[in-house]
C-alpha cells in the first residue's frame, strides 16, 4: 500500500511539532484533543487512502465557505453573488471587520464578512432562515456524499461569543447587503460552522471539486462546472487567510482551512485532499496540516504552477 504508507510516514514526522494552539475563542473547541492527526486522499474515482485519525468527527468551521460559496453560485447564478461579495485577496485576518468602503461589500467569500453574506444568499431567494440552513446542511451533505449533522454544542458555544461575527453583520445590515435581521443570519453562518466532518469526509469534499463538481462516491453532479472553477480560483487566492501568498507560492493548491483543525486541497482533475491537526499558527491555519501539505507538494510536484 504505497499511499497509507506514505501518509503515515509524513504524520510521523510532522507528530512531534506540537507547536501552535488550538483556536482558543470558541471554549468547546478549545477542549478539542490537540493530539487528533490524520491525513486522507481522495482520487476522483472514489477511492480513499488515509492514515490517522480520519474517522474522527470534528466540526468544519471556515472550510464550509467555499462550499456555501458554490451553493449560493448554483442556487443564485453568478451576478447577485457577486454584486454582493467581491473577489479580492484582503491580506487581512479571517474574522478583520473589512468592507469596500463605498459599497460596503465584502472582500472575498472566505473571510468572514464574505462567508456571512454568502450564507444568506444560499437556497433560492425567500426561504425561511431554518430552510437556509438545512439547504446548506444538504449541499455540504452532497460534497461530501454522506448525511452529516451539526454539533449543537460548538454552535451554543460560539454563538455565545459571537459578538465579533454579529459587529460585522450589523455592518453589512447597515450598508443593505444583507437585508435580513444580522443576528438570524449569524446564527445560520454559526450553524454552517458547526457541521461535524471527518478528514475522509473532507477529502471527498475536495474530491468532489477537483472532479468538476460531481461527487466521486454518489455521482450526483452537486454544482456546474464554471461554479467549480470560480470556488477553485477564489480558494487559490484567497483561501489561507492573511498566509494565502505564501501558500500559493510554496504550496500551490487551492486550499482552505477551519479553526477546528482541519485544511482542505484540491487538485482539478486528480485528487481531494484532507489533513487534521488542532493546534494553529498565528494565522489561524493548522500547523502540522500546513507543513503536511507542503510536504505533499513538493514530494508529488502538486504546485498547480508546475508542469507536472
Ligand atoms: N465559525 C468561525 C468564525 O466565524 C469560523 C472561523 C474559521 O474557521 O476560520 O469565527
Amino acid at each position: 500500500p504505497i499511499i497509507p504508507d506514505y501518509l503515515a510516514e509524513a504524520l510521523r514526522d510532522v507528530e512531534p511539532d506540537t507547536s501552535g494552539e488550538p483556536a482558543g475563542y470558541i471554549p468547546e473547541l478549545a477542549a478539542a484533543n490537540p493530539e487528533r492527526l490524520g491525513a486522507a486522499f481522495a482520487m476522483i474515482d472514489g477511492e480513499v487512502y488515509g492514515a490517522g485519525d480520519i474517522d474522527t468527527e470534528f466540526t468544519i468551521q471556515s472550510i464550509s465557505k467555499p462550499f456555501v460559496y458554490a451553493l449560493a453560485l448554483s442556487d443564485r447564478g453568478f451576478d447577485p453573488v457577486l454584486a454582493k461579495v467581491g473577489v479580492e485577496p484582503s491580506g487581512e485576518a479571517f474574522n478583520e471587520i473589512s468592507l469596500e468602503s463605498d459599497t460596503g461589500r465584502p472582500l472575498n467569500p472566505m473571510i468572514n464578512a464574505g462567508a456571512i453574506t454568502v450564507h444568506s444568499l444560499a437556497g433560492t431567494e425567500g426561504l425561511k432562515p431554518r430552510e437556509r440552513v438545512e439547504r446548506v446542511l444538504h449541499g455540504l451533505s452532497a460534497f461530501a456524499g454522506r448525511r452529516l449533522k451539526m454539533d449543537e454544542a460548538v454552535c451554543v458555544s460560539e454563538m455565545e461569543h459571537a459578538h465579533r461575527n454579529l459587529a460585522i453583520a450589523h455592518m453589512l445590515r447597515n450598508h443593505n447587503v444583507l437585508t435580513e435581521d444580522p443576528r438570524v443570519i449569524v446564527d445560520g453562518y454559526t450553524r454552517q460552522c458547526s457541521v461535524l466532518v471527518t478528514t475522509r469526509d473532507l477529502a471527498m469534499m475536495a474530491a468532489t471539486l477537483a472532479n468538476r463538481g460531481k461527487n466521486p462516491l454518489s455521482g450526483e453532479q452537486v454544482v456546474p462546472e464554471p461554479v467549480v472553477r470560480q470556488v477553485l480560483s477564489v480558494m487559490f487566492s484567497c483561501g489561507m487567510y492573511d498566509a494565502a501568498g505564501d501558500w500559493a507560492t510554496q504550496v500551490g493548491i487551492p486550499a482552505k482551512s477551519g479553526v477546528a483543525g482541519g485544511l482542505i486541497g484540491a487538485l482539478p482533475g486528480q485528487i481531494g485532499m484532507a489533513t487534521f491537526s488542532p493546534r494553529l499558527d498565528g494565522h489561524g491555519n493548522s500547523v502540522r496540516g500546513v507543513s503536511l501539505f507542503e510536504r505533499f507538494s513538493s514530494d508529488m510536484g502538486l504546485h498547480v504552477m508546475e508542469v507536472p
